[in-house]
């Protein structure tokens, strides 16, 4: 008889999962305690694989031979730990797709620009070629493309959840972008159990592979200078400062490989900010590690288009620019978008706090912010933090108010940042509805201004 596995969670992660167990010839069952999307059922339906929804039904889960689960569902979980009591294997997608290829895979992790770090890694190596496929929270899944597993590398983003289901997943290049305080809900608030599930995206690799980190986050840094391991280890910053392969000078991007010097001159970058260096400059480490020249990627960069939500350019109006950073749902971000501006801000923050820190913010809110829009259900604690620095705070629950709202204090020449540090699940199904939302509001009030 076929081994069975049964998959938790019917999203995309759970649907390749799937499709892969079946290609392998396992007996698949997938199990969703929510609503199981209308395609992705006929896709179920179409691959012959049984399925429920609403709800796991513990006697079928438990006669698994390895449990596939979605990196939303914690250990915690009812149905997790009654499998795991009973010994059953529970890994996630990542590692399950991970034993069906030979190709290299990049894994990028970190707390923020994980995204943004993997496409602009994906695109140069694309425009310069190269087959890679682009997996993980982004695109479609790697277990779906190793069906086929067609192509030559796989640049995938990783978050801490979906690390903390890996055993035997080796990455031949690892990438930590930084470890700031993050989702520690899942982690018991203990920030070296979050910091250590970051560091397992290095785990068993060899002296083949090769680790790329920021040296500008102290975390980051020291944990990978002192970690022990036989891969080879790069380090990327904003100076030069001796040790760094990759910084910033003179307005120029500089990377170094053996005895090859890259330099990419900033004009040509599609992104501005530090910490969009800081991502281009990983990318382009990853991007030569596979053989993309200099003219490569000075050709690729202009052409690149980020994800929406990540400081998203939506409009001008009366000279205001209006960005979008939905995406900013914790302080280190927002710190990086506030330092990204050399102009005074209207900043629109708040929704759903995490257990914020917002002493870093403070200065940057100081020196930069004039009015400060709260957009949450309960804005007390940026009322409590930020009400002395800035000249006006308001507060609203409405989307288009706090855009309008915002435009009343901006002059011109000024930026409107929506960039909330927080989670969007107070008055939002995600921050994606989010920004759509917040990007909807700003035409249509463009639209009505110039009416
Ligand atoms: P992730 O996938 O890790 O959430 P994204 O690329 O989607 O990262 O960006 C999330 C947020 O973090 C955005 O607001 C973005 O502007 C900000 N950001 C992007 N790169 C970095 C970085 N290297 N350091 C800090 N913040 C960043």
């Amino acid at each position: 008889m076929s081994q069975k596995i049964v998959i938790l969670g019917a999203g995309e992660s759970g649907m390749g999962a799937a499709l892969l167990a079946v290609a392998k010839g396992y007996a698949v069952f997938v199990s969703d305690a929510g609503v199981i999307a209308e395609g992705r059922k006929k896709e179920l339906e179409t691959n012959n694989i049984s399925f429920e929804e609403g709800g796991h039904s513990l006697d079928q889960v438990l006669l698994a031979d390895l449990i596939i689960k979605s990196p939303g569902i914690p250990d915690t979980a009812e149905v997790v730990a009654a499998a795991l009591d009973r010994g059953i294997p529970v890994i996630n997608e990542l590692e399950f797709a991970y034993r069906f290829t030979s190709k290299p895979i990049i894994a990028i992790t970190g707390s923020n620009g994980k995204t943004t770090t993997t496409l602009l890694a994906h695109h140069i190596l694309a425009k310069s070629g190269k087959r890679a496929g682009l997996a993980g929270n982004v695109g479609f899944s790697l277990a779906r493309q190793v069906i086929k597993d067609e192509a030559d590398i796989y640049v995938v983003e990783v978050s801490s959840f979906q690390l903390d289901g890996m055993v035997e997943f080796t990455a031949d290049t690892a990438v930590l972008l930084n470890i700031t305080p993050d989702h520690l809900d899942r982690y018991g608030y203990d920030f070296d159990r979050y910091a250590n599930s970051k560091m397992r995206v290095m785990a068993n690799m060899q002296d083949t592979g090769s680790i790329v980190y920021c040296t500008t986050n102290t975390e980051a840094n020291d944990r990978v200078v002192s970690f022990d391991t036989p891969a080879s280890k790069i380090p990327i910053g904003l100076e030069n400062n001796g040790t760094n392969k990759g910084y910033l000078q003179d307005d120029i991007l500089y990377y170094f490989a053996g005895d090859k010097e890259y330099r990419v001159p900033l004009e040509v970058l599609p992104l501005r900010g530090p910490h969009n260096y800081l991502n281009t400059l990983v990318a382009i480490a990853i991007a030569v590690r596979y053989g993309a020249t200099e003219l490569n990627i000075i050709q690729a960069l202009p052409t690149f288009r980020n994800a929406p939500h990540r400081l998203e350019y939506i409009a001008s109006i009366d000279g205001v620019d209006i960005i979008n950073d939905s995406k900013a749902t914790n302080v280190d971000s927002v710190v990086y978008a506030l330092g990204s501006f050399d102009t005074e801000i209207v900043w629109i923050a708040g929704g759903q706090d995490k257990g914020n820190d917002y002493a870093q913010l403070k200065g940057l809110v100081n020196d930069k912010v004039k009015a400060l829009i709260c957009l949450g259900a309960d804005n007390s604690r940026l009322y409590e933090n930020f009400e002395p620095l800035v000249d006006v705070i308001v507060e609203t629950q409405d989307v288009k108010e706090a855009a309008r709202m915002a435009l009343e204090y901006a002059n011109k020449s000024d930026v409107i940042l929506f960039s909330p540090a927080c989670a969007s699940f107070d008055l939002f199904n995600n921050y994606a509805e989010r920004g759509d939302l917040f990007r909807e509001a700003v035409l249509e009030l463009k639209e009505e201004i110039n009416a």
